[in-house]
């Protein structure tokens, strides 16, 4: 016999990134914004002072100390991760058992079913309603009647842009005691509803954090989890000592020095974001086959288009590159430019297709 791939990598298909060359970006809900030089000259200082012969320091002191700081969370309540998603791909693994049940809905962020699967776990999807709404009392009477063990999603919603209340992720959190709650809150800086400082009132909750988004940091991997000292603890002792290297630690304590600046990114992100909403909602009184947009509460839109994968094919042939999500398109806020480029493609390409419509 030779060696065979387990099942559950047998069907499993590598995330697969836009690769190419795109004149514009908008796929992957980045920051537009790029690091101002005078940020970028200390950062180059503190990594050439970095002892590379030497471990990264496995518990982040340094940073977990900026980072509660600056979002006003206790120090020994943080772990920091290698972006988010190592923190997702852990809690999945060592915070449930194989054959436990993790619940996550539809839409959300595609990763957390991965990882559910990958750890053995039996995956629950709650189908949120056609307007992408969902309802806490729903949610738990759901959760509670498949014995879930975990539930993961995200807020505000990684695709559908929108918020959940505050008061309805306690609801749930408080309604599921005896369920680990995990608020994956990585485009809350363009939202107002964290839980984060709730987090030492509830034995069940964990808040998880990014830098990959509003902080316009993505590519030095950086995330983070937030819970109570129990949680905390047991992930501290579960991780790889030495998750989080040293550049990326030093990069995170440097660019929260500058909490000004990151305002001031959010703020401009926020900005970017209206305008691309209200011009496309503009667009859509012009053109019926956009058939909704959400209101988004992120720093991507998302819209329910006719034709949604032709236009994405379209959009890429001209070098800008957004996200085909089934009927959906989900378009990151970009610099001006960038989104010039995209409303002047898009409206071209709906007015061409309008055009062969009548010729029809
Ligand atoms: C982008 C994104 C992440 C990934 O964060 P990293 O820290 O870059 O791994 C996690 N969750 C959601 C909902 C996201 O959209």
């Amino acid at each position: 016999m030779t060696y065979q791939l387990p099942e559950k990598l047998k069907k499993l298909e590598a995330y697969q990134p836009i690769s190419g060359d795109y004149k514009v970006r908008l796929d992957a809900n980045e920051s537009f914004l790029s690091l101002p030089d005078e940020i970028r000259h200390e950062i180059s200082v503190g990594i050439s002072r970095i002892a590379f012969n030497r471990y990264p320091d496995p518990y982040a002191v340094e940073l977990c100390q900026s980072f509660s700081r600056y979002f006003q969370v206790p120090a020994d309540l943080i772990v920091a991760g290698n972006g988010s998603d190592e923190l997702l791909f852990l809690l999945t693994t060592c915070f449930a058992s194989a054959g436990d049940t993790l619940m996550t809905v539809k839409p959300d962020f595609s990763m957390y079913r991965v990882y559910g699967e990958m750890a053995g776990l039996q995956v629950e999807v709650f189908e949120k309603d056609c307007d992408l709404s969902l309802d806490a009392d729903v949610f738990i009477a759901a959760a509670k009647e498949k014995n879930v063990n975990m539930v993961i999603f995200s807020n505000p919603c990684n695709p559908s842009s929108l918020l959940l209340s505050k008061e309805d992720v306690l609801k749930i959190v408080a309604g599921l005691e005896d369920v680990l709650v995990v608020v994956d809150e990585a485009y809350m800086e363009f939202a107002e509803g964290s839980v984060l400082q709730e987090i030492e009132n509830y034995p069940n909750l964990m808040v998880l954090k990014t830098f990959s988004k509003a902080f316009g940091l993505a590519a030095a991997r950086l995330g983070f989890a937030v819970s109570n000292k129990t949680i905390i603890d047991a992930l501290k002792a579960a991780k790889s000592p030495y998750n989080v290297n040293t550049m990326s630690q030093v990069v995170g304590t440097i660019l929260l020095e500058h909490p000004a600046y990151l305002e001031e990114c959010t703020l401009l992100i926020k900005e970017s974001r209206d305008y691309l909403f209200g011009m496309l909602q503009a667009m859509a009184g012009s053109f019926p086959q956009i058939q909704s947009i959400q209101n988004t509460r992120s720093n991507f839109v998302y819209m329910k288009v006719d034709g949604a994968a032709d236009i994405y094919r379209a959009l890429q042939q001209q070098g800008i590159a957004i996200r085909l999500m089934g009927d959906y398109l989900r378009i990151c806020a970009g610099s001006e430019d960038e989104n010039e480029a995209l409303l002047a493609a898009l409206q071209a390409y709906l007015k061409g297709a309008e055009v062969c419509a009548v010729q029809k």
